[in-house]
């Protein structure tokens, strides 16, 4: 017979990334488990304790651990047990078949793809590749000298930030921004030939 096994799920603190792990019913009743991330830096950790379980869930949404129970027969047969932050009402947790505990999680990150990034955890950017493109659009925007300003200049600064790049007049100061944080945003710049900062009139 096989053995039956469970699901289970959490969103990593540290790098954002879905942690998915399967475990037999056997290994989860048996004796307490430690289930990393790849990264390292975080662990679902779950210990059974005679007719109820404990376990202790990093949380990407408050940034702290939770401490669950529930019952052994819960965490061994439910199709899908979704246990939610204190804090902040989200999802942190779920445990069970693998179909249902997959769908939960998809729908998690869907959610937690709106919370903001947390300060000196994020990348250099939202999206590398999308900031990667569009940088290179403007490049080629800039060698056809395709950037001006309504004040008649054509000398321009660069400021790349998390999401989005800031095109200033070196003239006059007036500043343009360009997000850079989808797919669409890369097929704006596209079809752009060129791009006209809103400034002064000329003088
Ligand atoms: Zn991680
Ligand atoms: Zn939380
Ligand atoms: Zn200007």
């Amino acid at each position: 017979m096989k053995e039956p096994m469970r699901t289970l799920a959490y969103v990593c603190p540290a790098c954002r990334q879905p942690v998915i792990v399967e475990r037999s019913a056997f290994q989860l009743a048996a004796s307490a488990s430690r289930l990393p991330c790849p990264c390292g830096k975080s662990a679902l950790r779950v210990e059974p304790d005679g007719t109820h379980a404990r376990l202790c869930v990093p949380c990407l949404a408050c940034g702290r651990d939770h401490t669950v129970a529930c019952s052994a027969r819960a965490l061994l047969e439910e199709k899908v047990l979704a246990f939610s932050c204190a804090a902040t009402g989200l999802d942190c947790c779920y445990v069970g078949e693998e179909g249902p505990v997959f769908a939960a999680m998809k729908r998690l990150e869907g959610a937690t793809d709106k919370l903001g990034p947390k300060d000196g955890e994020r990348g250099a950017f939202l999206d590398e590749l999308v900031m990667h493109e569009v940088l290179s659009e403007l490049k080629e925007i800039a060698q056809r000298d395709g950037i001006s300003c309504t004040c008649g200049s054509h000398r321009w600064k660069l400021q790349v930030n998390y999401s989005s790049v800031d095109l200033f007049c070196a003239d006059c100061g007036a500043a343009m921004r360009i997000p850079a944080a989808t797919a669409d945003d890369i097929d704006d710049i596209c079809c752009k030939t060129r791009l006209l900062i809103r400034g002064g009139e000329g003088r």
